[in-house]
């Protein structure tokens, strides 16, 4: 993957002189990442989208490599990061102690392919996704509550307290969720409107395909609450699967999306009993 900087800033961080100060300002260099091009333009969609549907200029999102005029301060500036370990499992962030956005364009397009591969799967929109995702961070940005520490090209598990840290992903789903589904019922039908329904469609493809996973390609586990398809991978945020269910359910509150909510909620419970399946003999 390419590795950039940018312009003037480029030309006088690649001097001796400039090095220091350089990685000192910039928030992904401090953490032991590199920016990269790869991604770009589908974070400027996706950044162009939640914009619209925010609607807030205190909270307006915008590409860290695009000069602005004037006064900029109170931008949150988004980057676009090469996870160059291959440790990130997260498509995007707000680093802690940072009033700014990491996007992982690789962990994104890697994500996207691997929930769309399969029987019955729909194809995912990265663009789509990728909106909701940072509809997320901004929720997190709001409510000041820290999102992920990266330390030395990393993602950190220290100094994430399991249970506050579920509280605050739950806190910022609900801020997407609802910002979703207020902008869904705006009137008259308009962009923003459009826009929140392809977002909420997205969620809908997204819920679909993994219910095919755990239906089509993981038969049984949810008799017994398979640990593997029903449980967290161990990074802070809540398994993904059950916070999509979750969020349709508040976007919607169907019968449905409650049914689809409580039932993978029981399957959890049943694959925390350590009762064995089968009878010693
Ligand atoms: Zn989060």
């Amino acid at each position: 993957m390419l590795k950039v900087g940018l312009g003037l800033r480029t030309l006088l961080c690649a001097s001796m002189l400039f090095a220091a100060i350089c990685s000192y300002a910039d928030p992904v260099v401090e953490r032991g990442f590199q920016q990269t091009l790869d991604g770009r333009s589908l974070a400027e969609n996706a950044i162009a989208v939640v914009n619209l549907l925010v609607g807030d200029a205190a909270l307006a999102l915008e590409p860290a490599w695009v000069e602005l005029p004037g006064n900029v301060s109170s931008r949150v500036a988004v980057y676009v990061v090469d996870d160059r370990q291959g440790t990130v499992v997260t498509p995007a962030a707000v680093p802690n102690g940072c009033r700014c956005v990491f996007i992982f364009p690789a962990v994104v397009t890697e994500w996207v392919r691997r929930n769309s591969a399969g029987l019955g799967r729909i194809q995912l929109d990265a663009e789509q996704f990728l909106s909701f995702i940072l509809l997320h961070e901004v929720g997190h940005l709001k409510m000041g509550t820290p999102g992920a520490v990266f330390r030395e090209g990393r993602l950190s598990q220290l100094n994430v307290e399991p249970s506050r840290a579920k509280v605050a992903e739950e806190d910022a789903d609900n801020f997407a969720a609802d910002l979703l589904k207020a902008r869904m019922a705006k009137t008259p039908v308009g962009e923003v409107s459009l826009a929140a329904n392809w977002v909420v469609l997205e969620l809908t493809k997204l819920s679909w395909n993994m219910q095919a996973f755990r239906t089509l390609d993981e038969f049984g586990s949810f008799a017994v609450g398979k640990p593997l398809v029903f449980f967290d991978d161990g990074y802070s945020h809540p398994n993904l699967a059950w916070r999509i269910l979750r969020v349709a359910d508040r976007i919607q509150g169907s019968q449905e999306t409650r049914y689809l909510l409580d039932a993978f909620e029981e399957a959890r419970i049943r694959g925390a009993n350590p009762a064995p399946l089968y009878q010693r003999q």
